[in-house]
C-alpha cells in the first residue's frame, strides 16, 4: 500500500489545515484530537511520510525514532500525565479500526480509562 500524500495528517503537516499543537520537534508534531475522548486525548505523528507504525518502525532512521518516542513521552509529561497514568493507542489496519493512513500515537489521560478493550 502507497502512503497517501492528501490524508489528512499530511495536510496538518503542510500546514493547509489548522490543528491545535501542544508540541513540536525536528521528527513529530503533536496536536489536540479533533473529538477527544479523555479530557487529555493528543495525537503525536512524526514528520516522515509513514502509513502505520509498521511503515514506521521497518522504515525510519534511528534519529526519527528516536525523535519520535522522545516526544511522545515529553508531551505526556508536559500534559502532566506521569503521576496519574496514561494510555497510548496505535491503530494498525482494518482490525484496528485505523482511520487516518499516516502513523499516530494516541496520548490517553486525565481520568481512570477503564479497562483496556471493549469486549464488541
Ligand atoms: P485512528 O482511528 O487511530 O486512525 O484515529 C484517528 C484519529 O484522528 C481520531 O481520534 C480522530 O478524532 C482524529 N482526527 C481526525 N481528523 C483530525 C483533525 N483534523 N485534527 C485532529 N484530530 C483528528
Amino acid at each position: 500500500m502507497a502512503y497517501d500524500h492528501n490524508n489528512i495528517f499530511a495536510r496538518i503537516l503542510r500546514g493547509e489545515i489548522p490543528c491545535k499543537k501542544t508540541f513540536e520537534n525536528t521528527h513529530a508534531l503533536a496536536f489536540q484530537d479533533i473529538a477527544p475522548q479523555a479530557p487529555v486525548h493528543i495525537l503525536v505523528i512524526p514528520k516522515g511520510a509513514y502509513i502505520s507504525l509498521d511503515d514506521f518502525t521497518a522504515k525510519a532512521t534511528p534519529a526519527e525514532l528516536d525523535g519520535f518516542w522522545r516526544a511522545v513521552g515529553q508531551v505526556a509529561r508536559e500534559a502532566e500525565l506521569v503521576t496519574g497514568g496514561y494510555r497510548l493507542i496505535a491503530n494498525h489496519g482494518a482490525n484496528a479500526h485505523q482511520e487516518v493512513p499516516h502513523f499516530h500515537v494516541h496520548i490517553l489521560g486525565g481520568r481512570a480509562l477503564g479497562a483496556m478493550l471493549t469486549k464488541t
